[in-house]
Formats: structure tokens, C-alpha cells, sequence
């Protein structure tokens, strides 16, 4: 953005020294040529990553610019309204301390109305002709106000971003990139309530590799985690895009497939278990022979999520117990 600025800004001003030299204003013209010159030099401090003297280069340039020229040619020119830019810019650039910020926003305000208060009745060194500075005053008003418009957005789009991104943190997890815990509960209290309402049924799958203590302590934690993710992986893809697969914590996942029987969750599972096991020996997901058991539940009328998982993870218990990679489908509530 800040490179867009330092083009468009140079571009203006090579616009303005025509006008300025037809209205005799050669010294401000002389100003025009330093300024082009200072946003040059921004320009490759940007993309070396100076942002800090960059933004403080221009910030300099306006600031002193539109005082000379408000000066120079009087208010009426309009040539102030630039000065107040400098507040936003100011206040969106998070790479300076906020109280270096607030000071440089408040002092282009106190120069704005300073100006304001000592320039009014001045007889400017350069008059305009009344009808050069109303033009003027409009072109500068409205280049103005697309400027702030175009920084509204930017900050809207920022802050926009920023806050995607705190979801997609809050709800995901870090090594799967599978639904969290807390977000796949939110989803099975919101399924649960269209249970209540429609009676359309919920299944819930936990699951939990078998024996993955030993993966971490004959191939490492590294391996261990490159297996999780196989894994997780492996479950995405095995289930619908309607269907929810989030991390339930360790070496346990939870699946939430609304609207299925139980009949049809039953093939769902055993799909999933099979899947497993066919997961092959590589770099990226460590050894093979790997096995899951799975427990699973439908949510029956009256049962709260909490009462549904507490079978479904009773059930994935006696899998355990009865051998393992199984499914084991819990008894009625
Ligand atoms: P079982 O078949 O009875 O489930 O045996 P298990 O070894 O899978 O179960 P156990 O609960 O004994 O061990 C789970 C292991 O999972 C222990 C823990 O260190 C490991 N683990 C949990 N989270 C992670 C993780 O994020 N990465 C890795 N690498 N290991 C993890
Ligand atoms: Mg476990
Ligand atoms: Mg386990």
C-alpha cells in the first residue's frame, strides 16, 4: 500500500508544477520537484523495508507541504486538506509505538487548525485567480475524501483479515488442521437442537489410535505427529463435506455425521477403521500397521451431547478391552 501512495503521490505532483509554474508560484513549483524527489526516495525505502523512516518521510512531506502551500496560495486553494490525512495514516501504520502515533495525529490536527485560524483574511504572496483557487479547493476537497474512502476500506479489509484469522485459530487445531474441540462442541449442541426440533439424527464417532504410545517411543514424537496428520487427513477424506472431523484431543478424534442412521454410521465407521489400516509406511506418515477402534452412539430423544459422547466413549472402552481395530457401536441410552 505504502509503495501505491509513494507512485500516485509523485505522479500528483508532477501533475501540479504545470499549474503552479502557469500561476507564477515557481518557488512552490521548486517544492513540487523536492517532493517527487523525497516520495522517490520513500519509494525505495519501502521496498527495502524501512517502513518506519518511509512512513515518517511522508508524513514530513505533506505535513510541510500543505503549510508552504496553504501559505503560499492561501486557503482557498485547499491545499490544507491534505494535512489531515496524515491522521489515519498515522493511526493504521502498526510497525510505530501508539503513543509516537497519537502524538504525530494530534499534531497534524493542531497544525490544521492553527493554519485555519492564522491564514484566514492572509494576503497569500501568490493569489490565485478566484476561479484557479475555487477549482483548486474542489480538486483538493475531493482527492481528499477519495483518499480517506480509500483508507476506510483498507482498514475495514484488515481488520476484516485479522479477524478470519482469529477464528480460524480459535478454531482449529494446530497440528491437524482439524476442527478443535471447542468448535466441533458448538457444532454438536447446534446439531443436537435440530434433532430436537426435526428429529433428524446425529451419529458421533470417537475414535483413538491404537497402541500410539509405542509409535512415539520407537519412532519418536516427530513420527508421532506426522501420524496424527496422516491420519487426520485420511479421515477428511473419508467423510462427507457435511459430515465434521476435529481433533478430540491427543491421539483421539471426534466425528459428527448429521443426518445419518445408525445403520449407515455403522459402514461409515468401518470404512474409516479400514482406512486406517491401509495407511502405508512413508516419510510423511511413519510407520505402518496402524489401527484405530472406534465407539460410536446416535443421539436418542432427551439425551443432552454430553450423555451421547459418554456412550459413545464407553463403547470405544470395550473396543479397547475386546482386542481393538473395531467398532463398537454403545448400547442404548
Ligand atoms: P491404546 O491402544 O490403549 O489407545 O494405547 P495408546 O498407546 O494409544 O494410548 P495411551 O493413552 O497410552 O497413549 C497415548 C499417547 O499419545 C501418549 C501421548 O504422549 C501421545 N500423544 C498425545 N498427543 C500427542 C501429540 O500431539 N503428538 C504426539 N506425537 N503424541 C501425542
Ligand atoms: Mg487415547
Ligand atoms: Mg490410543
Amino acid at each position: 500500500m505504502m509503495s501505491v501512495i509513494c507512485v500516485v503521490a509523485s505522479l500528483a505532483h508532477i501533475a501540479f508544477l504545470s499549474l503552479l509554474v502557469s500561476a507564477g508560484a515557481t518557488s512552490l513549483a521548486w517544492v513540487n520537484v523536492g517532493s517527487v524527489f523525497l516520495y522517490g526516495l520513500a519509494y525505495v525505502l519501502v521496498q527495502r523495508r524501512v517502513l518506519v523512516w518511509a512512513l515518517n518521510l511522508i508524513a514530513g512531506e505533506i505535513f510541510l507541504h500543505g503549510v508552504l502551500a496553504s501559505w503560499t496560495l492561501g486557503l482557498e486553494a485547499g491545499f490544507q486538506f491534505y494535512i489531515l490525512l496524515i491522521i489515519p495514516v498515522g493511526m493504521l501504520t502498526d510497525f510505530m509505538r501508539l503513543r509516537l502515533r497519537a502524538l504525530t495525529a494530534l499534531a497534524a490536527g493542531v497544525v490544521y487548525m492553527a493554519l485555519d485560524y492564522w491564514l484566514k483574511g492572509h494576503q497569500p504572496p501568490h493569489p490565485l485567480a478566484a476561479q484557479t483557487a475555487q477549482g483548486l479547493y474542489y480538486f483538493n476537497l475531493a482527492v481528499t475524501l477519495v483518499i480517506l474512502g480509500f483508507l476506510a476500506f483498507i482498514y475495514q479489509r484488515l481488520v476484516g483479515q485479522a479477524q478470519a484469522r482469529l477464528q480460524h485459530l480459535a478454531c482449529t487445531d494446530p497440528l491437524t488442521q482439524l476442527h478443535n474441540r471447542r468448535f466441533v462442541m458448538d457444532v454438536a449442541h447446534r446439531e443436537a437442537a435440530i434433532f430436537a426440533r426435526s428429529g433428524q439424527p446425529l451419529a458421533l464417532i470417537v475414535a483413538d489410535v491404537d497402541h500410539f504410545k509405542r509409535i512415539n517411543d520407537e519412532h519418536g514424537h516427530e513420527v508421532g505427529d506426522a501420524v496424527l496428520t496422516a491420519i487426520a487427513a485420511v479421515l477428511r477424506t473419508e467423510v462427507r463435506e457435511v459430515d465434521h472431523v476435529a481433533r478430540w484431543g491427543g491421539e483421539e478424534f471426534l466425528v459428527l455425521l448429521p443426518g445419518t442412521s445408525e445403520r449407515e454410521a455403522q459402514v461409515v465407521a468401518d470404512r474409516l477403521r479400514r482406512a486406517i489400516e491401509q495407511i502405508r509406511p512413508s516419510a510423511d506418515c511413519g510407520p505402518g500397521g496402524l489401527s484405530m477402534t472406534l465407539g460410536m452412539s446416535v443421539l436418542q430423544p432427551g439425551e443432552t451431547i454430553a450423555q451421547a459422547l459418554a456412550r459413545a466413549d464407553k463403547a470405544l472402552y470395550q473396543g479397547k478391552q475386546s482386542g481393538r481395530n473395531r467398532v463398537i457401536l454403545a448400547s442404548p441410552a
